[in-house]
């Protein structure tokens, strides 16, 4: 069987325009589509700001390199002329299970046969939408992280399905375009990552609900009791506090007791977290 070489993302939103851009830089020729043409003109503009952001802050990416990555990337609002060419296709439309279904009914029916299809999915297990793909064997999820380029992990994990040799050429794929592979053995929801990292957070948040540490206690804990770089309230306004509010929400009593502090003391003073300037804490 081929390497997977030409590359096709479907949805050019926060996480597809950093994927296609990632596989670029790393010389794959690459298909960025969307749905219309004002998506795809939105598209255009985030690859121009990854240009900026991989010349900050990725080594050796200044001096033309990002500008090829761009170069490398060809914008399609047609499914089938997107998909033609296509050894992978990396699935990153927006995370409504309807969108996704019906995404690769259609793509099933314009992919060659032996094309690789890979969800981006955070949410939903590959097994939830494998029969629309029409090639079980074929399909499995590849997770990346928001800002790829720096938060490099990529987790793959396939149904029962998934042939173990198409399984083992994503993971070379993942390699190939400077990912670490977390290779799962199962499916599982939340990945390894989310698995460890939710229950941390939400450890921390009972902590400040129930009165009985502040943040920068909380922090400091974790960090020398674990030797971690972060503690959980520091992960937290990375994540963004509106986002830390709407899943809290969705939680037990406690965790709504989080919430509620989230909106009061923070949200609706102006305090989201790193992107404001202040969450937590206080940033330059
Ligand atoms: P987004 O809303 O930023 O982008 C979605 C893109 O899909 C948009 O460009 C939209 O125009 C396009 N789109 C809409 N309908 C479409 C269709 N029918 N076919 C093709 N494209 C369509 O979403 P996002 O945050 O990039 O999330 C995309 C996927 O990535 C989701 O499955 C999500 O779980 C996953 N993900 C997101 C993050 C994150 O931090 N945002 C992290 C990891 C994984």
């Amino acid at each position: 069987m081929t390497e997977l070489t030409n590359i096709t993302v479907l949805g050019t939103g926060v996480l597809g325009s950093q994927i296609a851009f990632q596989t670029a830089y790393h010389g794959h020729p690459v298909v960025a589509y969307d749905i219309s043409e004002e998506a795809l003109a939105a598209a255009k503009e985030r690859f121009l700001g990854l240009i900026n952001t991989y010349e900050a802050e990725v080594e050796g990416a200044a001096g033309g390199k990002a500008q090829e990555a761009f170069d490398r990337i060809r914008l399609s609002a047609d499914l089938a002329d997107a998909v033609a060419e296509a050894d992978l296709v990396i699935e990153a439309v927006p995370e409504n299970p309807a969108i996704k279904q019906s995404t690769y009914e259609k793509l099933a029916a314009v992919a060659p046969e032996h094309t690789v299809f890979a969800t981006n999915s955070s949410t939903l297990l590959p097994s939830d939408l494998m029969a629309a793909t029409g090639r079980p064997d074929r399909f499995l999820a590849l997770h990346f992280a928001n800002r790829i380029w720096a938060m490099n992990t990529a987790e793959i994990m396939g149904t029962a399905q998934t042939d173990p040799e198409v399984y083992d050429r994503v993971v070379r794929f993942a390699e190939d375009i400077g990912m670490v592979p977390i290779a799962m053995k199962k499916e599982k929801a939340g990945y390894v990552l989310n698995s460890l990292l939710v229950p941390l957070l939400q450890a921390a948040g009972g902590l400040i609900a129930e009165g009985i540490a502040d943040p920068e206690t909380i922090d400091k804990t974790w960090r020398i009791g674990t030797g971690a770089p972060q503690g959980p309230m520091q992960i937290f306004d990375i994540i963004g506090l509106t986002t830390a509010y709407n899943v809290s929400m969705m939680g037990d009593e406690t965790q709504q007791a989080f919430a509620k502090i989230l909106k009061e003391d923070y949200i609706d003073q102006g305090k989201l977290g790193v992107a404001t300037g202040e969450g937590f804490y206080r940033y330059q």
